[in-house]
């Protein structure tokens, strides 16, 4: 067909075989054209000398001009465009300068498509070009993927043979964009010649659709592999959580990117191995790679999941320094990140200062108020919120409900509870009735706490089930609290936590033989009782401890350390709560001094290495039990210490003997 005889090149042509003195003239600061007023300057002379230069030398030029007035001057790139269009003189490539123009910009990548059919109507031959552009652009979205078909059915009209490999590329990434992974693969198998940009973008499809095996197997058989290829395949097995196979892979890649280094950050974080994320992150620096926005977002919520805080300052910092900090996801991070490792204050820094404040920004710094147990704030900022006009989503609401359970606001909780649906028509959702359940239980209000579980529309999950758990045990209701456990065992029969309280409940009542049952019934099961472990950071270097450590290389001291404190915290009256040994499931630990908790290790360690007066933050991964809580708060008065403890539910600030969560937790 008299298309594909058509010259390949695109774009800007290259003007050395044309020496004619106007065209050099033109074409030179056409190159380095950057302002509208110089662009029209020189659309002037184009017209001004036309009578000196050959037509096709008069169409290059345009096509220069549209194509450097594409993306900040679009519509005078269209006037142009349209004046030649009145006076017959469009090219081809003046068609495909437009088409790709439009294909990728990301406001109206539909116009391209009806550029298209213009172009057509104009009697203009379509060329490889042209269909490249149109297959990219229907890979831009979802409703773009629904004209990607009938583009493959126009190269198929037109003749565009198996052997070129550009126009297949785009058309297999269209189809896998959309996920339809069959006709994609399809159209590789079918390719005669195929690039390394082929297989990228076959193992790509497969990778984003989890099929890691597939993506293997043309890894492992592909006969060249670029950076590419190892990101594509890096990324993949970070994003499904495998992030051993990825860690292995990103080990042996020859030239590790930046988009590399931010998937290994962000799969670790993911994958609840913030130690792991952090140590990626600092190999990262080492290897002289500039951080950019993307790693900051992967990279703090690993501090936050390790209570990190004098790195995820550090981090603040440097997002500063380079300009990161303007960015959203960026300030969102930071929020998140200052509010879980205890800095409540800075989170609200971080908040004021932003320029543009999301739903997200709002929501984290509600929920960030929450967990401090400053419910009166969060009820500020919510009210702030519907004054500014963000509309909240039902992530604001179990951000404000959960406010109103840490303080025992039950009826602004209430009133949240209607206006949600009332208000904003958000139907409230599990989170929420898990929500109002606690606010209910903590102020005694069991009757009323039962009844809003048999009204819900949804069944009752494992959330709200510990939340009633909660309720019966600061009410004292063994008998309720019992069938509540049977229940909760029955729907997460691994989870070691149920089996804990559930014999602790038993022993309560002396009922030693149901307590013998429920241990026997967790061997069967095999399963086996989280360690509690908590964590410090001291001099930007995270101190994780479990119970009864003794691997740390100061153990001595801090064991020393806590003998100390124990004879301190004796002098004050203290008595350790032994019925939490007593019934605690667990033989060894039983055998264990309550003294070596995790969370006292971490403290007694924060004591030995920080200076006077500054606060200890500790983060653990289970709830603290009674006696360390009592403990912890001597501590913060003998001491003369802020302790920060964040546990699995919430903050703790011990402070001159008083811990702000009112001993509900
Ligand atoms: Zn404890
Ligand atoms: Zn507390």
């Amino acid at each position: 067909m008299a298309l594909l005889a058509l010259p390949l090149h695109q774009g800007p042509p290259n003007h050395s075989s044309h020496p004619h003195p106007p065209f050099l003239l033109l074409t030179t600061p056409l190159q380095s054209c950057t302002s509208i007023k110089q662009a029209k300057q020189i659309h002037a002379s184009i017209l001004r000398n036309s009578g000196l230069l050959h037509h096709h030398q008069r169409q290059e030029l345009f096509v220069w001009l549209i194509s450097a007035l594409h993306g900040n001057h679009s519509s005078y790139a269209a006037l142009v465009f349209e004046q030649q269009l009145q006076e017959d003189a469009t090219t081809i490539f003046m068609w495909n300068t437009m088409i790709r123009s439009h294909a990728s910009s990301s406001s109206d990548p539909m116009h391209s498509f009806s550029l298209y059919n213009r172009m057509r109507e104009n009697g203009i031959l379509p060329n490889n070009y042209t269909f490249t552009f149109l297959i990219n652009a229907s890979a831009t979205t979802p409703m773009m993927l629904r004209l990607g078909p009938a583009i493959h059915a126009q190269t198929i009209v037109f003749g565009i043979p198996n052997s070129d490999v550009h126009i297949h590329t785009a058309l297999l990434h269209m189809y896998a964009a959309g996920g339809n992974i069959e006709n994609a693969r399809s159209v590789f198998d079918r390719m005669l010649h195929k690039t390394t940009a082929t297989w990228n973008a076959m193992i790509a499809g497969y990778t984003k659709r989890g099929d890691v095996e597939s993506a293997w197997n043309l890894f492992d058989a592909m006969p060249d592999r670029d950076e590419q290829s190892w990101n594509v395949m890096v990324c993949g097995y970070a994003r499904i959580g495998e992030c051993d196979v990825a860690g292995m892979l990103f080990e042996g890649m020859p030239v590790k990117t930046l988009p590399t280094w931010n998937a290994m950050i962000a799969g670790y974080a993911q994958d609840s191995r913030p130690a792991d994320a952090l140590e990626v992150f600092r190999q990262m620096q080492f290897a002289g790679v500039t951080p950019d926005k993307i790693t900051m977002v992967a990279v703090l919520p690993a501090c936050t999941q390790l209570g990190a805080l004098e790195l995820g300052e550090w981090l603040h910092v440097y997002a500063d320094k380079n300009r990161l900090s303007s960015n959203n996801a960026v300030c969102n991070a930071l929020m998140d990140m200052y509010a879980k490792c205890g800095s409540i204050d800075k989170a609200m820094a971080v908040f004021k200062g932003m320029k543009e404040r999301t739903v997200v920004s709002w929501n984290t710094m509600i929920s960030g108020m929450a967990i401090h147990g400053r419910a009166k704030e969060a009820i500020e900022l919510f009210a702030e919120m519907e004054s500014e006009g963000v509309v909240p989503d039902d992530i604001t609401f179990v951000g404000l409900l959960s406010a109103c359970g840490h303080a025992g606001f039950v009826d602004s909780a209430w009133a949240y509870f209607r206006r949600m649906l009332e208000v904003y028509q958000i139907q409230p959702k599990i989170e929420h009735y898990g929500c109002m359940v606690d606010v209910l239980g903590r102020a005694q209000l069991l009757g009323e706490a039962l009844e809003l579980i048999d009204n819900m529309p949804i069944e009752p999950n494992s959330v709200i089930l510990g939340s009633l758990l909660s309720a019966c045990r600061s009410c004292n209701d063994f008998q309720l609290g019992e069938m509540v456990l049977e229940k909760l065992v029955d729907l997460e029969p691994l989870n070691p936590g149920y089996y804990v309280l559930l014999s602790n409940m038993y022993a309560c009542s002396g009922r030693w033989r149901e307590v013998i049952r429920v241990r026997n019934l967790m061997k069967l099961r095999g399963i086996e009782k989280t360690p509690g472990c908590s964590s410090i950071e001291v001099d930007s270097t995270v101190h994780e401890f479990i119970v009864g450590d003794k691997t740390h290389p100061q153990t001595q001291e801090i064991y020393a350390k806590l003998e100390e404190i124990s004879e301190r915290l004796h002098l004050v009256g203290y008595m350790p709560d032994t019925s939490v040994v007593l019934f605690d499931l667990d033989e060894e630990e039983k055998a264990q001094n309550l003294s070596v908790h995790s969370e006292k290790l971490a403290v007694a360690f924060g004591l030995l290495k920080t200076s006077a007066g500054k606060p200890i933050r500790v983060v653990k991964n289970l709830r603290v039990c009674c006696d360390c809580h009592t403990a912890l708060k001597l501590i913060s008065n003998v001491y003369e210490r802020d302790i920060i403890v964040r546990d699995r539910n919430r903050f703790h600030h011990f402070k001159d003997g008083i811990c702000s969560c009112n001993e509900y937790w």
